[in-house]
């Protein structure tokens, strides 16, 4: 039986970020990451490997920097862990013994088998496997008539790349009254649903499907919730994704009620020596401060590295707790992003807020060749004036200007700070110094906060 330092089970975003970090910080431990596919893909470029991508192996990421970093990989799955002897087998019939446990064991899509029809031939997922996704690719090309079900942030990007095949009929289906509507308060979520509207991809919000129906078992069509049928061959369902945690539970590790491995700040569970990191494990939401059912890489891999830094002794002090949910998209040339509270959640919530806005150009003067509308809204706590949440649609430039957003929440910001924040400006790269958007909304906050 072979012995490691540390065994690390899965090979996504987390696990490799653990891996490559925990290696660096530990160059005399010997580390090996146990994945079940050798091939592995970025899963957030998965929805453009469809279309805008030549194939599938521009998207795919490999385990390289672990290797590098002095790691070990094994191909293989685990299948059982005894955590009192610190050991593990794999489903080839190998045994490990480990000091420290790592589960970064990720999310599976889920399965709606409460729709009639589910188990059709033809009603596929957005699963995070290189293959599996390779397969779809050839299926997606095949077909003409495909039905989307679940307009969040992978579903609208789903149907967007394969809408721009001229010859396939795409529909989304969402049932609530716009796509991304998790994601962006309603004003901000209509400006993506008419942009979406404006390709091809045919809408159907405010809609469930009540049936995949099918022929041999084979899916033909959906029957909606409104009566109306829409003909498929190929049914996609992207209505969200569940921690995978079957192994952790067999294990005898603690799950949350929202089924992910139940651990601290540190990504320690209950068990000594053993970690959870990523989709898989709990997420607490960092302005409401309870558990969250976020899964995004960015969330994974800051996880990862603090618990890279920490697995042998708490070496770095983690001074934020819970997700911020810091999310970006592009539909239809615009891009749309938000951090933190949204309006929605902060009324759900019962948080007190006021919203500060402020649209103008991404360039200056406006006339400039490339200038984009640029909307930034800020959801500030009225009290304190600190910042708990940003959203914003406009060009290229949002997909980074959030993680400033990203960073205020995080280090609670206040707007007041915010308005003598020091700005680069520059004509042919940002808004003018005049009217930098970011600081205008901050003041049209306080404005209100005045009142
Ligand atoms: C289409 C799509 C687009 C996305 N876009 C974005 C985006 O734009 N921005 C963003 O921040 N996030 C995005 N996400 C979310 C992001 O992909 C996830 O948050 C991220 O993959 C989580 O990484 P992870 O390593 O925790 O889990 P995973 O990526 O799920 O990896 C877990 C790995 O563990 C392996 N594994 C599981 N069990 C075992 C076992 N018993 N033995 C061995 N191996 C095992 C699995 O095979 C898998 O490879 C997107 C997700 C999808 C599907």
């Amino acid at each position: 039986m072979k012995n490691y330092d540390v065994i690390i089970i899965g090979g996504g975003p987390s696990g490799i970020i653990t891996g490559v970090t925990g290696k660096k910080q530990n160059p005399d431990k010997s580390f090996l990451m146990i994945k079940k596919e050798k091939k592995g893909l970025v899963p957030c470029g998965i929805p453009y490997v469809f279309h805008d991508l030549d194939e599938i192996s521009q998207n795919a990421m490999g385990h390289k920097p672990f290797i590098d970093a002095g790691g070990e990989v094994l191909i293989d799955e685990v299948t059982n862990i005894d955590i009192n002897k610190k050991t593990l087998t794999t489903k080839n019939d190998e045994m490990f013994q480990y000091k420290k446990l790592v589960f970064a064991t990720g999310s599976t899509p889920t399965i709606p088998a409460f729709i009639k029809g589910y188990d059709l031939d033809g009603v596929e997922y957005i699963k995070k496997s290189y293959d599996y996704i390779d397969n779809l690719k050839k299926k997606t090309d095949k077909a003409k008539d495909i039905v989307i079900i679940g307009g969040g942030f992978i579903g609208v990007e789903v149907a967007e790349q394969l809408a721009k095949f001229e010859d396939k009929i795409v529909s989304l289906v969402e049932m609530e009254k716009l796509c991304l509507y998790r994601a962006f308060s309603e004003e901000i979520a209509e400006k993506a649903n008419d942009l979406i509207k404006k390709t091809n991809v045919k809408l159907y919000t405010n809609n469930k499907i009540e049936e995949i129906l099918g022929k041999n078992g084979k899916v033909k069509g959906v029957k909606l919730a409104s009566g109306k049928e829409l003909k498929a061959d190929l049914v996609i369902s992207a209505i969200g994704y569940k921690p995978n945690t079957e192994l952790a539970k067999k294990a005898g590790l603690e799950i949350n009620s929202n089924g992910a491995i139940r651990c601290d700040n540190y990504l320690r569970t209950i068990e000594k020596d053993i970690f959870a990191v990523g989709d898989c494990s709990q997420t607490i939401g960092f302005v409401t401060g309870r558990t969250d059912s976020i899964m995004l890489a960015s969330t994974a891999t800051a996880e990862a590295r603090i618990l890279g830094y920490n697995l042998f002794g708490i070496e770095l002090l983690r001074n934020f707790v819970g997700t911020l949910s810091v999310f970006s998209t592009e539909i239809g040339g615009r891009v749309f992003a938000s951090a933190g509270a949204i309006e929605q959640s902060a009324k759900y919530e019962n948080i007190e807020y006021v919203a500060g806005e402020f649209t103008d150009f991404d360039r200056h003067p406006s006339t400039i060749e490339g200038a984009k509308q640029l909307m930034v809204k800020l959801i500030v706590s009225p009290r304190t004036g600190t910042i708990i949440g940003g959203e914003m649609c406009g060009g290229k430039s949002v997909g980074e200007l959030i993680n400033v957003v990203g960073l205020a929440i995080q280090k609670e910001v206040t707007v007041y700070e915010f308005v003598s924040y020091q700005i680069g400006t520059h004509p042919l790269l940002t808004t003018a110094p005049t009217k930098y958007v970011l600081i205008k909304a901050a003041e049209m906050a306080i404005a209100k906060m005045r009142k």
